[in-house]
């Protein structure tokens, strides 16, 4: 019954979705102006506050209801300085950066060189490890399964009683690569970047003898406080079943965050804007939420899981843009909800477009929040260029993170693929087979993935509300 009735309005809103978003030039516009008139967006500045304004107006003006933002504290961090220094074999002074977390302190010790730093290398040099200097590349080991994240390498150097860290970017460009070394919390000892020439510079300086390094940082950690903006197109059938589109507002404040994640934020608010033109048609509700403070913990996920802990029974989905836009094919990596690829894949026959459909728990954007509190969700993005290693970021965390890195097209690409999913998932009403988890079922899929060991390193642990 469903099918013959639903089908046709379907294909028809569709095509008007389609024939929207491929005429409009709205999600380049607003990302030029989140990059250039607004800035970093990060925790904290006042270009935060101004991309916020600018949302909510956009939001009113797109047609969307309820628009409003929800306020919360937080543990906050403002950049001050950073100082890495050699005393021997030679004295030297080496470019660097403090990482978000890092506090006040002066710290002398010797430098131990993990490479890119797998589980092993933390165990054979355990001895040297403690009370020095640790350096590891932001390479994942090439020799793991999974992709070591820049958390895990400072936690288990933290275990390994390490008593500063530095991160070597991988990549050349002399650019240094940022990452907060905990979330919502100063980080046990002070971190900081440092670029792939510096880092190798260190590196041919310990081939004179041992080096002994002396890291100074002065930065703030502070209590702050944020807004998430939720604007919804509510449904016409069941408006209290939900579907969520999310994505971070922030980007690192070194650098305009154009990609990461300027590029997700006007994609959403691009879905967002065709599907308030067609409100009235929608069987479900779909609500947009841009997140403040992914970059520096999941914050804003986490605070709007927790307020919105009742409501989170009734969604049925909830899909995050992080880094998107890259031009090429769809892809959806579903977050351990396996019995839900069919229906993804059925979606994208519909569709005719070659979504590529995955799943894997992925713990370090916004959607883990949701997923954590048991909701079904997904990470969507789009295959990048050729070539690129696992774990490898590209221009993102880097001051070089800017608009040219952008191309218009493949905002309008993401910005119509995620327009048509939560298009085709209000419709599917029927043949949802996804149920919500409970915690025992989240850390088991974990588990499998060597990732509840991880999260202890993290100091992510007890998760917020288990
Ligand atoms: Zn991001």
């Amino acid at each position: 019954m469903a099918q013959r009735k639903v089908v046709p309005d379907l294909a028809a809103l569709d095509r008007e979705v389609i024939g929207d978003v491929w005429t409009s030039d709205e999600a380049y516009r607003n990302l030029v102006y989140l990059c250039d008139e607004c800035g970093s967006r990060f925790g904290g500045t006042e270009s935060e506050r101004e991309a916020v304004d600018y949302l909510l107006a956009k939001m009113n003006e797109y047609g969307l209801e309820n628009v409003h933002t929800e306020e919360f504290e937080y543990t906050g961090w403002a950049r001050g300085t950073a100082k890495l220094q050699a005393t021997s074999p030679e004295r030297r002074e080496f470019p660097c950066i403090a990482l978000p977390y890092c506090g006040t302190a002066t710290i002398e010790g010797k430098l131990v060189f993990l490479g890119s730093g797998n589980p092993e290398v933390y165990a054979d040099k355990a001895a040297e490890i403690k009370g020095n200097i640790v350096m590891v590349t932001t390479e994942s080991p090439p020799d793991m399964k999974r992709v070591m994240h820049r958390m895990e390498k400072f936690g288990r150097a933290v275990a390994a009683g390490a008593v500063a860290f530095i991160w070597m970017r991988d990549e050349p460009g002399l650019l240094e690569e940022t990452g907060s070394l905990r979330f919502n919390a100063e980080a046990d000892i002070p971190g900081i970047g440092v670029s792939k020439e510096t880092g190798a510079a260190i590196l041919r300086l310990a081939e004179k003898g041992p080096v002994k390094l002396k890291v100074t940082t002065k930065n703030k950690v502070e209590r702050m406080t944020s807004s998430t903006i939720v604007p919804e197109a509510p449904g016409q059938e069941s408006p209290r079943r939900l579907l969520f589109a999310g994505g971070h507002l922030d980007g690192h404040d070194i650098a305009p965050g154009a990609m990461d994640n300027g590029s997700g934020t006007v994609i959403v608010l691009e879905a967002a804007r065709a599907l308030a033109r067609i409100k009235d048609k929608l069987p479900h509700t779909v609500r947009f939420v841009i997140f403040p403070l992914e970059e520096i913990g999941l914050i804003g996920s986490e605070e709007y899981v927790h307020a919105h802990r009742r409501e989170m029974r009734n969604v049925q989905f909830m899909v995050n843009l992080d880094a998107a836009g890259a031009g090429g094919e769809p892809v959806l990596l579903v977050q351990g909800w396996k019995e839900l690829l069919p229906v993804f894949k059925g979606m994208a026959k519909q569709m005719k477009q070659p979504w590529q459909l995955r799943s894997n728990l992925n713990p370090y954007s916004d959607q883990f929040n949701f997923a954590a509190a048991g909701v079904p969700s997904g990470f969507m993005s789009s295959t990048r260029p050729a070539g690129r290693k696992p774990g490898e970021r590209g221009w993102g965390h880097t001051a070089a993170d800017t608009l040219d890195k952008v191309s218009p097209r493949g905002l309008q690409m993401d910005a119509l693929n995620l327009a048509r999913l939560l298009l085709y998932m209000s419709f599917q009403e029927q043949d949802w087979p996804a149920s919500h988890k409970g915690k025992a079922e989240i850390k088991k899929l974990l588990e499998a993935q060597d990732l509840w060991e991880v999260l202890g390193f993290e100091k992510r642990l007890p998760l917020r509300g288990w």
